[in-house]
C-alpha cells in the first residue's frame, strides 16, 4: 500500500519526518526500518506510525 508517488507539496515534510528517529514514546522502541503512513484529508496531512513493539500509535498532523 505504498503506491502514492505523486509530487505533493508535503513531500519535503515527509522527508523531514523520515529523517526523524521513529522512537516510540510508550516503550522507547526505535523503528529504524519503519516509516510514516501518510493520509490526506482536505487541507490537512496526517502522518501515522504504529510501533511494531507495543502497537502504540504516533501521529503528526500538518496543514497544507
Ligand atoms: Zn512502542
Amino acid at each position: 500500500m505504498s503506491a502514492q508517488r505523486s509530487r505533493f507539496p508535503f513531500d519535503r515534510l515527509r522527508e523531514k519526518l523520515d529523517d526523524t528517529e521513529l522512537r516510540c514514546r510508550q516503550c522507547g522502541y526505535v523503528d529504524s526500518d519503519g516509516g510514516w503512513r501518510v493520509r490526506t484529508s482536505g487541507d490537512r496531512v496526517s502522518y501515522r506510525h504504529v510501533c511494531p513493539s507495543c502497537n502504540a500509535i504516533e501521529t503528526r498532523e500538518l496543514r497544507l
